[in-house]
């Protein structure tokens, strides 16, 4: 069993509380390392180097560090399949989908080689007489990030990329389940060309965040994990001056109106359902069929797609269509949540509950569910399962459907699939969710764009890349410049050579 370490001023450093996390292999159920727990003295360790090394990163022009960024994006390419590896042992997403999680944090990185016109700040020339006005964007120092475990590469990068392109230093804190990638992605970072201590990884719990939410040199902090815990993150980070981002849970419905392609609208909810067992914040986990024709031929259509998934591990290559969850807990709490529907009444069309994988009967595999005639009462539809389970809502008209997005408290993602122009701009216009897809299940904003939800999904008011990135990162100043008459009052103006 490995003893991971932290990446603290540009060396692996062991963990020094005594305290571990254990990292489970999810496929075959055995712990294949221990995470350390960081103390509050490392976290105040990591603080004091990042401090010491950020003003002299912040002062190299951001052509340079810009060209830190363009080198990482080659070792990310160049070690794709390392980082995928590491990443599907640790979380157990299957490999393609592993390597969607490194490119889709790789594209933020590209996005971030644009740095120094992303910082050009604004200019007002003659602002008042003999008055200029110009502002500029400047790092906040040091910067902090709390990450889920189920993107280990991606949101990392979505975080620290734009941070340290602006021209602060960097402390992660990843999920203690998956802890593995994103020190690989720091010493990268240093082999691209970052000077140590810019990026530090220190693995912990609860102590090491609420020592980072108290530390009085952290500028910021952006997490992204459940809402209770971006609740909490939220309002003691606040609390305590920093400037805070916080993502949450999720609970995506998309509506199937009755003109809907239903064959594409059944693929289009499998791979959104199911994919990575559920366990993405832009999963779908609720379809909403509008009115009882559209949503019989909607279950028939997706009964058969469930029913042939192939579960299995990651090292099955290619022929898997998700792997195991990431905890003997998770599994519990899903299996709980699906007994918990079946007792409130709701029908189990394809029941997952009694999914066994020969060989593999440690791992923590859970079956494909589907529920239909689920009711907005009903825990199910309440609570984010975040496994492979998805509830189908029968709603008697577009205006109910709507509602039904509308009313629940989460609003990450939703979708519409209609053939409907004024329908699908209806809903986008009205729904109340901060990401939206039409006739695309997974409406996840590319890199240039940004990404955040609404109501309880997310707490902060700028979104995760995109421009809303490099606000988050900078504080503006603004500069009002008067010069008194120089030189010009009696200066020669007659055109001569410079001598
Ligand atoms: P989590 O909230 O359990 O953990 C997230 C981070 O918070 C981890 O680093 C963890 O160590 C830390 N943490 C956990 N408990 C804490 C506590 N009591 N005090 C302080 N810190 C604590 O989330 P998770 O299970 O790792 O990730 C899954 C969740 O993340 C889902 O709810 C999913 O929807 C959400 N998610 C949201 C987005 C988004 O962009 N909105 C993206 C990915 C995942």
């Amino acid at each position: 069993m490995q003893e991971m370490t932290h990446y603290i001023g540009g060396e692996h450093v062991k963990g020094g509380s005594g305290r571990f996390a254990d990292v489970f292999n999810p496929a075959t159920g055995e712990v294949q390392g221990q995470a350390p727990l960081a103390s509050r003295g490392e976290i105040d360790h990591a603080v004091e180097i990042a401090a010491k090394a950020q003003p002299a990163w912040a002062a190299t022009n951001p052509q340079r560090r810009a060209r830190v960024m363009m080198e990482f994006v080659r070792l990310l390419n160049r070690d794709m399949d390392k980082l995928a590896e590491a990443l599907s042992r640790e979380h157990g997403k299957t490999l393609p989908d592993a390597k969607g999680d490194v490119q889709r944090g790789l594209e933020v990185v590209e996005f971030c080689v644009g740095a120094p016109h992303l910082l050009k700040g604004e200019y007002t020339d003659g602002a008042g007489p003999g008055i200029d006005m110009y502002s500029m964007r400047q790092p906040l120092g040091v910067s902090a990030g709390i990450t889920p475990f189920n993107f280990p590469a991606m949101i990392p990068m979505w975080m620290f990329a734009p941070a340290i392109a602006c021209g602060n230093a960097f402390i992660l804190k990843p999920s203690e389940r998956a802890p593995s990638v994103p020190l690989m992605l720091a010493e990268l970072m240093e082999e691209a060309g970052l000077p140590k201590g810019i990026l530090q990884v220190v693995n912990g719990d609860k102590e090491a965040v609420d020592a980072i939410l108290e530390h009085e040199g952290i500028a910021s902090v952006g997490f992204v994990g459940s809402t209770p815990i971006a609740e909490y993150i939220y309002g003691k980070g606040c609390a305590h001056g920093k400037r805070v981002q916080c993502f949450g849970g999720a609970k995506n419905h998309m509506i199937i109106m009755p003109d809907a392609d239903m064959e594409k609208a059944a693929d289009a909810l499998v791979g959104a359902g199911y994919g990575a067992a559920g366990e993405r914040c832009m999963a779908i986990s609720v379809a909403v069929p509008v009115g009882e024709e559209t949503a019989d031929r909607l279950i028939a259509a997706l009964k058969p797609r469930i029913e042939s998934l192939k579960v299995g591990p990651y090292t099955s290559g290619d022929d898997v269509d998700f792997g195991p969850v990431v905890t003997a807990a998770a599994k519990e709490n899903i299996l709980n949540l699906v007994q918990s529907g079946v007792d409130a009444g709701a029908e189990l069309v394809v029941d997952g509950r009694d999914f066994n994988l020969q060989g593999y009967e440690n791992g923590f595999f859970v079956g494909a569910h589907l529920f239909d005639r689920v009711t907005p009462d009903m825990d199910i539809y309440r609570k984010e399962i975040f496994g492979p389970v998805l509830s189908t809502v029968r709603a008697g008209s577009y205006e109910e459907a709507l509602k039904l997005a509308m009313d629940h408290e989460m609003g990450n993602g939703t979708a519409i699939f209609t053939r409907d122009g004024d329908a699908a701009r209806d809903f986008a216009n009205r729904v109340n969710v901060g990401m939206v897809g039409i006739n695309v299940p997974i409406p996840v904003p590319l890199a240039y764009h940004s990404f955040g939800g609404w109501k309880k999904s997310a707490f902060g008011d700028l979104n995760q890349h995109g421009t809303d990135s490099f606000k988050f990162y900078t504080k503006t100043k603004t500069v009002t410049a008067r010069w008194p008459s120089g030189i010009k009052e009696g200066g020669e103006f007659n055109f001569k050579p410079m001598d």
